[in-house]
């Protein structure tokens, strides 16, 4: 029996596929940060995915139709290449691909779950981006940190009357395969069965409810992170290309010169290091004089940030020979 798995494990989340059903070798594995997973589905182009998935129905409507095998494959083919764009789209294509298998050996071609698949692969190009805009409005109403403030529990109950949205627009949750099993050494943790692109969105946001998890915009990227550790956080941490700095790398680079050069301790410093620098080349002192010198420096300058003394006692050393 073929099976995906999504559990989320600290501050990462795990998907687990396969199409043949052997319980711990997976022919899928994958691991991301927390979220990232629901913020790339977030950003997907639906309009790109749009003629593949409508391609997939067509092809499936003449196997289910006309017994016609070689589109079955054909449906197969375009459910791998959506499942290589988004880990939520994999779903699609080891669910299908076990259909296909299992329908050689039941002779039930054309059955209530053929029909059911059949009916689920033709709304997706229109079901994706109401998930999209319903995540979106989940985001400004509950877990957007500058919008909802910094308690889901608090915004998710005002917004919820049972398991109903109040607003028509905002996502509603169903009941979900949930299970509970051991994920890692000496850990166990809930594992949901995603039978539908929906379950791992629903498990997504009601998880970060449950966890008190916030989301906001980066300040450097503009995209939604999760925030995780600090709720003060400005920038993500999302995956960027190998070699390149995350924005919270460069965030706090930035902010580190900024501060840098607002800071008077720092340019009262930086000016006389300057002027004892040039110094050296013209021969008005000796390298060793200047590294001696500027040891010191650093030790009166660290007194003068700790404020042990003022800042016009620590001018008042720099300007003596
Ligand atoms: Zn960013």
């Amino acid at each position: 029996m073929w099976y995906a798995k999504m559990y989320f494990s600290e501050k990462k989340e795990v998907f687990q596929f396969d199409s043949h059903g052997v319980q711990g070798v997976p022919s899928t594995y994958e691991e991301f940060p927390f979220l990232e997973s629901l913020l790339s589905f977030l950003e997907a182009d639906c309009k790109e995915l749009e003629p593949l998935l409508r391609r997939a129905y067509e092809n499936w409507s003449l196997l289910i139709d006309r017994d016609d095998k070689e589109a079955g494959v054909r449906t197969l083919m375009d459910l791998g290449d959506l499942g290589s764009r988004h880990i939520y789209l994999h779903l699609l294509y080891v669910r299908w691909f076990e259909r296909f298998g299992r329908m050689g050996i039941t002779q039930d071609r054309g059955s209530r779950e053929d029909q059911e698949m059949l009916e689920e692969l033709q709304s997706l190009p229109k079901q994706l981006p109401l998930y999209q805009q319903q995540v979106q409005r989940f985001f400004d109403l509950v877990l957007d940190v500058d919008k909802a403030g910094r308690d889901p529990q608090q915004q998710a109950s005002a917004n919820y009357l049972y398991d109903a949205p109040k607003d028509p627009s905002l996502f509603s949750f169903r009941p979900i395969p949930l299970s509970f099993e051991p994920v890692e050494p000496g850990r166990c943790s809930p594992v949901l069965y995603p039978l539908h692109i929906s379950d791992m969105i629903d498990y997504s946001l009601r998880s970060c409810v449950e966890r008190g998890i916030t989301v906001r915009r980066c300040k450097n990227c503009g995209r939604w992170f999760p925030q995780t550790g600090r709720v003060s956080a400005e920038y993500c941490e999302r995956p960027v290309a190998s070699g390149q700095q995350t924005c919270r790398e460069a965030g706090a680079f930035q902010q580190w010169t900024k501060k840098q050069s607002d800071d008077p301790v720092f340019k009262a410093y930086r000016k006389e290091y300057k002027k004892r620098f040039a110094w050296i080349k013209a021969g008005r002192i000796t390298d060793e004089q200047f590294y001696a010198w500027s040891e010191q420096a650093r030790e009166m300058k660290k007194k003068c940030d700790r404020e042990v003394i003022t800042l016009d006692e620590f001018k008042d050393w720099l300007g003596k020979p």
